[in-house]
C-alpha cells in the first residue's frame, strides 16, 4: 500500500528526514515510534502530501508522487489523517462534520454522504452523539468522530498522529478499541503512538526513528523485548 525509498528532507538547513526506505502491503499495520524530534510526524505528514520532500521516491497502492498535481490529489485521496489534536469544525454539528468534505470536496450526494455517516458513528459507537458540537463532546468522543469523519472517504491508508496523546488516561482505550477493530477489519495503517500493549497487539512491524533516521525495523515482540540498538534500549525503557 504504501513503497517509500530513500526520502530525504530538509527544513532549510536542518535535515528532518534521512534516507528513509519502507514499505508496507495491503491491510498491514505499522506503528511509528522515536523520541521527540526524530521526524515521525514529518514523516508520514510527507505520505499524505501534507509536507514536501526535496529527494527519493513516495508511492501508495501503486501511484507515484511524481511531481503532478494530479498524483498529489490522488495520494491525498488515498490517504487519511488523524491528528492528535482532532481538528474537528467547532461551529459544525458531529455529522455536518463527517459530511462536508465529501459532500462540498468530492460532490458526494448528501444522502448517500449522510447514509454514510449514520454507518460509521454507529461503528464508533457515537450514534447518539451525531447531533452535537465538538465542544459538547469528551476527547475520546472527539477523536472517534475524527477517526469516522477520515473514513467518510475510505481512505486506502490510515495515518495516525499520536491520536491517544492529548486524552485523560480514561479515554484512551475507547479509541484505541476502536483502532484495533478497524485493524481487524484489514485497514492498513501507520500509526505514530507510544502505546507498547497497542503495537503489542496490532503491529505487523515496529519502526523506530532517531535523528531522521529509521534504526531499527522488526516485529513488535522482538522490538520490545530485545531492541538491537542502545538508542532503542534507552526508548523503550523510557517508555515502560
Ligand atoms: P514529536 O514526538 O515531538 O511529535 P516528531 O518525531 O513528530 O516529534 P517532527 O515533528 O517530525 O518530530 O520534527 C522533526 C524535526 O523537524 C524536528 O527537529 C522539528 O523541530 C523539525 N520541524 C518540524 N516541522 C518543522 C517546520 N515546519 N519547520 C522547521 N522545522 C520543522
Ligand atoms: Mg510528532
Amino acid at each position: 500500500a504504501v513503497e517509500i525509498s530513500g526520502l530525504n528532507k530538509w527544513f532549510g538547513p536542518h535535515h528532518v528526514l534521512r534516507d528513509v526506505s519502507l514499505g508496507l502491503g495491503a491491510g498491514e499495520k505499522l506503528v511509528l515510534c522515536g523520541p521527540s524530534g526524530s521526524g515521525k510526524s514529518t514523516l508520514i505528514r510527507c505520505i499524505n502530501g501534507l509536507e514536501t520532500f526535496q529527494e527519493g521516491a513516495l508511492s501508495l497502492c501503486g501511484r507515484s508522487l511524481d511531481g503532478s498535481a494530479a498524483a498529489l490529489r490522488e495520494i491525498r485521496a488515498m490517504s487519511g489523517m488523524v491528528f492528535q489534536s482532532f481538528n474537528l469544525f467547532p461551529h459544525l454539528t458531529v455529522l455536518e462534520n463527517l459530511c462536508i468534505g465529501p459532500v462540498h470536496g468530492r460532490g458526494m450526494a448528501r444522502a448517500e454522504a449522510v447514509a454514510r455517516a449514520r454507518d460509521l458513528l454507529e461503528r464508533v459507537r457515537l450514534s447518539d452523539q451525531i447531533a452535537k458540537y465538538p465542544g459538547q463532546l469528551s476527547g475520546g468522543q472527539a477523536q472517534r468522530v475524527a477517526i469516522a469523519r477520515t473514513l467518510m472517504l475510505e481512505p486506502r491508508v490510515l495515518l495516525f498522529d499520536e491520536p491517544t496523546s492529548a486524552l485523560d488516561p480514561e479515554m484512551i482505550h475507547e479509541v484505541l478499541e476502536v483502532m484495533e477493530e478497524l485493524a481487524i477489519g484489514g485497514q492498513s495503517m501507520i500509526v505514530v503512538t507510544h502505546e507498547m500493549g497497542f503495537a503489542r497487539r496490532v503491529a505487523d512491524l515496529v519502526v523506530f526513528m532517531d535523528a531522521g533516521e529509521i534504526i531499527e525495523a522488526t516485529d513488535p515482540e522482538s522490538f520490545f523485548r530485545a531492541p538491537r540498538t542502545p538508542r532503542a534500549a534507552e526508548f523503550v525503557r523510557q517508555i515502560s
